[in-house]
Parts: structure tokens; C-alpha cells; sequence
């Protein structure tokens, strides 16, 4: 409770500044001399700690001057940080009571109040700041409406709001988001028909097209997957660790090996490593032995990397049978290596994580875990 009083400092010394220059004018001294009072008064509540009619004589004072509501608006957000979300609460309620906010004021009090109760677990409650909020064209509202919809996983709200709202999902990450809830929606109903509707919703999405993707090989239809999959390994390369070998696969059915080669030829200068140990696949099944050893070294120079090194160990066991053995169980260790690391990272947080998340358990953002890259990446 010491911050609180350090807060409410320049509160002091603002009234102090009124009363002295009000000093010739009998009335207004008398006033101020009220408001010291009033302010001894809630600090002493403070330190005898009865906060609760500490914090309403201390908002009670902004009748006086409303340049303090920022100060009131630092203290709440500390009390969140704290994780105290009654105090918080109280603050920004009691704010909310005082006639003298202007309407931006009022609205950053609502929007804060929005948080509180949203880490209380209060859902309802800012999910009724937050909509009205957005009906006043509040720029933040809509993400955090979003936000509360994900915590609550009530995909039917999301969606709703953009088929009434579309133009305000301007941004890629507002769009990531909504055609993440039609994802979500889709597993949930068991019918992928309407992520048709999001594939294209802004050109860096990728979980509508994995899915479709995965629906397609799961049926049996490859060609559909190379549709969704190579598609996706056009756009955003960085996610092909998670559907490359699939890929693969459903080229090699349709016995299209060698559009597979050219398709994966095209990313070469990419970084994925993954890309370069599948061209190396694809020349060693063209017989092309020593072109495959010698790529992957070059490429290991140039770009150190533990899985590239593993298919080289590999590459070199198949190829030297008397040191096969010695070989194998160096790339056993290795594999070993490997399998201590993380495979994801959110580029947004940093959050690092074995398993893959569409929305990042850390900061919420959306596709913002991918597969990792540099030496332990793919
Ligand atoms: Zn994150």
C-alpha cells in the first residue's frame, strides 16, 4: 500500500499549487483547506488500513480536479499486476461514478475495467464494456472482445460479430484470429465446408489450408492435399515441418515424384533446412547417391543445423557398412539430442513448446508459434 501513497503525491502537490494560488481569494482557500482535509482523511484510512473508504475519499477528491484520473488509472493498473483484481476493480468503478470524465477518459476506464474483470473470470460483465465500447468505434475494443471470445471458446459470438462487422476486422491479425475461430467451429460441428469461406482472408494464413489439407489426405484425396498443402508451402514456408512429409506422401501416390522435386527445388534458397534433407530424399531416390552427400555438406557449412547433421550421419551409415554400427549410434545420440528441444516458438512472446498451438498459450496471439529455426530448428 506504500506505492498508493507515492502515487497520490502529485494529488497533494497539485492541491497545494491551487491553494496557493488561490491564496487572495477567501472562498476558494476555504475550499482547498476542505480538500486537504478530506485527503489527510484518506490517506490515514489507507495507513490504518481500511482501504476500502480510503480509496472512496481519495476518488471522492476528483470532483475537484479530474487531471488526476490518470494517477487513480496507474494505481488500478498496479493492483492488476499484483493480481489484486478486488482493488483494481473498486478503483476503476468508483472512477466510473465521477460525473467530471470526459468521454475518452470514461472510455479508457471502461476498457480497463473490461481487463479486471476479464482476469477475474467475470466474462459477462466485460463482454458488455466491451461491446458497447465497440459500438463507440473503440479501436482496442474489438481485439479484446476477440480475446474474451477465445477464453470462453464461444466461437458462435466471434464469428457473428464478423459476419455483422466485417469491415472492422481490418487488421491480419484480426483476420488470423476470426478464420482461427471458423477452424475452431469446424472441428467442433465435424464439417470443414466453411473454412472455404477464410482460406484467403489475408495472404499469411495457414491453419484453414493445413486443415483442409489434412481432411483431403485423411480422405484419400492427394490431390486436394497438394492443392491445400503446396499451396501453403508457397506462401509460408516456415510452417512446412508440420505437413512436409505428408506432402510428400500424397505426391508419391498420385506417382508424381518428379513434380514433388520441382516443387521442392523452387524453395531451395529458402531457410528451411527440412526442405533441403527432402531434395536430398528426392536425389537419393534418383539414385543420385554422392550429388545427395554433397549437397547436405555444403549446405551444413554454410548453414550448421543438428538435423541436417543427422541425415548426413544417416546418409554416411548407408553408405559405409563397416563403420555402419559406429555411425548409427552417434546419430542415435544425436536423435537423442534432438528430442530434448523445443519445436515451436511464438515469434510474438518468445513461448517455447513441443507441441504446436494456433494460438499461443502465453500471449494469445495467433499463429504465432512456428517451427523453430537455426542449429536445433528445423
Ligand atoms: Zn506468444
Amino acid at each position: 500500500m506504500i506505492e498508493l501513497l507515492f502515487l497520490l503525491l502529485p494529488v497533494a502537490a497539485a492541491y497545494g499549487y491551487i491553494m496557493g494560488k488561490n491564496n487572495a481569494n477567501n472562498e476558494a482557500q476555504q475550499q482547498n483547506q476542505e480538500i486537504i482535509n478530506e485527503y489527510s482523511k484518506g490517506l490515514k484510512f489507507l495507513l490504518d488500513r481500511e482501504e476500502d473508504q480510503g480509496l472512496e475519499h481519495l476518488i471522492g477528491l476528483l470532483e475537484i480536479s479530474a487531471n488526476s484520473v490518470e494517477h487513480y488509472l496507474t494505481l488500478a493498473t498496479l493492483f492488476r499486476r499484483r493480481g489484486e483484481l478486488d482493488r483494481a476493480i473498486k478503483v476503476h468503478e468508483l472512477l466510473l461514478k465521477h460525473d467530471g470524465l470526459s468521454l475518452e477518459q470514461k472510455k479508457h476506464v471502461l476498457y480497463e475495467l473490461a481487463q479486471d474483470y476479464m482476469m477475474a473470470g467475470l466474462l459477462d460483465r466485460a463482454e458488455e464494456n466491451l461491446v458497447y465500447l465497440h459500438s463507440l468505434k473503440d479501436s482496442n475494443a474489438l481485439c479484446q472482445l476477440m480475446l474474451l471470445y477465445l477464453q470462453s471458446h464461444d466461437w458462435d459470438k466471434g464469428i457473428a460479430l464478423f459476419q455483422s462487422h466485417e469491415s472492422d476486422f481490418n487488421t491480419s491479425q484480426l483476420k488470423k484470429t476470426i478464420a482461427n475461430f471458423y477452424c475452431e467451429k469446424a472441428i467442433q460441428d465435424k464439417d470443414l465446408k466453411a473454412l472455404d469461406v477464410v482460406t484467403e482472408l489475408t495472404q499469411d494464413l495457414v491453419r484453414p489450408k493445413y486443415m483442409l489439407g489434412e481432411k483431403a489426405f485423411d480422405d484419400g484425396d492427394f490431390l486436394q492435399a497438394i492443392k491445400y498443402w503446396g499451396s501453403l508451402l508457397d506462401k509460408n514456408v516456415a510452417f512446412a515441418p508440420i505437413f512436409l512429409d505428408r506432402l510428400e506422401v500424397s505426391y508419391e501416390k498420385l506417382n508424381l515424384q518428379d513434380n514433388y522435386f520441382s516443387h521442392l527445388s523452387k524453395h531451395l534458397k529458402s531457410d528451411s533446412v527440412l526442405i533441403k534433407i527432402h531434395y536430398c530424399k528426392s536425389l537419393m531416390a534418383q539414385d543420385k547417391v554422392n550429388e545427395a552427400r554433397n549437397y547436405i555438406t555444403q549446405v551444413l557449412r554454410k548453414q550448421p543445423n543438428i538435423r541436417g547433421f543427422s541425415y548426413l550421419l544417416m546418409l554416411m551409415s548407408e553408405q559405409s557398412q563397416d563403420i555402419k554400427t559406429v555411425l548409427t549410434e552417434i546419430n542415435n545420440l544425436v536423435q537423442d539430442y534432438i528430442a530434448t528441444k523445443s519445436l515451436y516458438q511464438c515469434n510474438h512472446c518468445g513461448f517455447t513448446s513441443k507441441k504446436m498451438y494456433w494460438f499461443c498459450p502465453s500471449c494469445k496471439h495467433v499463429e504465432s508459434l512456428v517451427p523453430l529455426s537455426g542449429v536445433d530448428g528445423f
